[in-house]
């Protein structure tokens, strides 16, 4: 924790600031716990956060969980980008609590990622954990590196998807998944999320 706050304290020095004038005094230990929580899905482990809500079922219908909000940072701008997470998933055998997804979308986000790759983590995951007959995640983002550095416009969200078993091979089990969704109806964020969002930056 010293190593990063000093990091930071000399990163403001870096940026022409002085990091003992009152307003910065705190920031370094600030931006140090914040980074810490923010990337804290590091040492977080699968079979902690599942903590044994594996049930055996008979039900084999696809089971869907919308609008799951994440933050995360940009590996490559250490800069946050947002927005939900939609899963999907066909039992053979094992269901996973369904609060449980949440967490599994946590784990992964909070951490340096790129869209992508949190896509396929949380799809991995959950094919490991209770090899279902199928398993489809989508992900729409806002990356605050390209809306504030005006790289593209403020309001585009990057969508990523993976698709494994069912979903990938069945073109009807995709689309019934993907009408259920009904992407781009409605404004990614809520701005009850945002505010929380900004409050959580504040710290
Ligand atoms: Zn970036």
């Amino acid at each position: 924790m010293d190593r990063l706050r000093d990091a930071v304290k000399e990163q403001l020095a870096a940026l022409g600031e002085d990091p003992t004038r009152e307003g910065l005094l705190k920031t370094p230990d600030r931006v140090a716990k914040s980074l810490k929580t923010l990337t804290a899905g590091y040492h977080q482990d699968i079979d902690a956060v599942i903590n044994d809500a594996l049930f055996t079922v008979d039900y084999s219908e696809m089971v869907i969980v919308k609008d799951i909000d994440f933050y995360s940072l940009c590996e490559h701008h250490i800069l946050p980008f947002f927005g939900r997470c939609h899963i999907a998933y066909i039992p053979q055998g094992k269901v996973i609590g369904l609060s449980k997804l949440p967490r599994i979308v946590e784990m992964f986000s909070r951490r340096l990622q790129v869209q992508e790759r949190l896509t396929s983590q949380i799809a991995e995951t959950i094919d490991a954990t209770i090899n279902p007959q199928g398993v489809a995640v989508v992900v729409e983002g806002t990356h605050l590196c390209m809306a504030m550095r005006g790289v593209e416009k403020q309001n585009s969200k990057a969508i990523t998807s993976a698709m494994h078993g069912l979903f990938r091979s069945d073109a009807r089990t995709r689309m019934e998944f993907l009408n259920l969704l009904r992407l781009g109806g409605e404004p990614s964020m809520s701005r009850a999320a945002l505010r929380q969002h900004d409050e959580g930056l504040g710290d």
